[in-house]
């Protein structure tokens, strides 16, 4: 016989395949709602219930969009010949709180990984190509992870856009603010020597 009763035991299974949640965090999670109110656990079901009615990919550059165009494609103050090439939606959030972009995106959906089996039919490559191709764009910043497979998906797509006229540039690594040289990674250190600035 289980201790615990088996819908709080199913709503533990459930929270545990989320990220970043161990089975301590689901199980305080589960007695946490079980223990409120109920209308807190018939609001967060309805949340996560209607979560994939009310949300959708964009159709120019697949971010999280709640109509064809996302805020940012159908914004009309950014500038739309610049396009930064991320892995996720949540990439874009990270950039735009910056203040420091105002271009387009394109979210790739992940990197490449061979290993895994990620190729780049199962990225949203081609339909980046097709976006430059269809012209109007004049830089392509590639704005993916400082990994070696973020490295070698924007190299995959500096190889798909050869022959065209866009500037390709990448963002530069540095070496992060309150950071101390002597812990810096080899790679992130010889970026930064090598994107070093006038000062
Ligand atoms: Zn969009």
């Amino acid at each position: 016989m289980s201790l615990i009763p088996s819908s709080v035991e199913r709503l533990i299974e459930e929270l545990e395949r989320l990220p970043s949640v161990g089975p301590r965090t689901a199980e305080r999670l589960a007695f946490f709602i079980l223990k409120n109110d109920p209308t807190l656990a018939a609001a967060l079901g309805a949340a996560i219930t209607e979560l994939h009615l009310g949300v959708r990919s964009c159709r120019l550059c697949h971010n999280f969009a709640e109509a064809d165009l996302c805020a940012i494609c159908s914004a009309d103050d950014r500038q739309t010949d610049t396009i930064a090439v991320v892995e996720e939606p949540f990439d874009i959030i990270a950039m735009e709180k910056t203040g420091h972009y105002k271009g387009l995106y394109h979210v790739l959906g992940g990197v490449m990984s061979p290993l895994d089996g990620i190729g780049a039919d199962k990225l949203e490559i081609a339909s980046l190509v097709q976006r430059v191709r269809d012209g109007g764009i004049a830089e392509l910043i590639l704005a993916t992870n400082p990994t070696v497979e973020g490295e070698s998906t924007g190299m995959y797509i500096r190889q798909q856009l050869q022959g065209t006229s866009i500037k390709i540039t990448r963002l530069a690594r540095g070496l992060p603010v309150g950071g101390d040289l002597e812990y810096a990674d080899q790679i992130t250190l010889g970026r930064a020597i090598d994107g070093r600035e006038n000062f």
